[in-house]
């Protein structure tokens, strides 16, 4: 096995992530963005946003809602 460090990218439909398993934007992946646009949740939202169809149609038991806080909802908090 070549040794690269794992990519937090989603695995769909189920939206986990997968390099560790949790939700994605997994813990690593979201540190990873706040890195990437400096905590500027502007961009990361930006980001992210271009997700969301995909998200909304992969996760049909959620609502837009719930997949919109899921995928954006991090980034609100501090
Ligand atoms: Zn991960």
């Amino acid at each position: 096995m070549p040794d690269y460090p794992p990519i937090h990218a989603p695995w769909r439909p189920a939206w986990s992530c997968l390099a560790c398993g949790e939700d994605w934007p997994c813990p690593t992946r979201r540190r990873q963005l706040s890195e990437l646009f400096g905590g500027d949740p502007g961009g990361i939202r930006r980001y992210l946003a271009v997700y969301l169809t995909d998200a909304t149609t992969d996760l049909g038991h959620l609502s837009t809602l719930q997949v919109r806080d899921r995928l954006l909802g991090w980034c609100d908090k501090p």
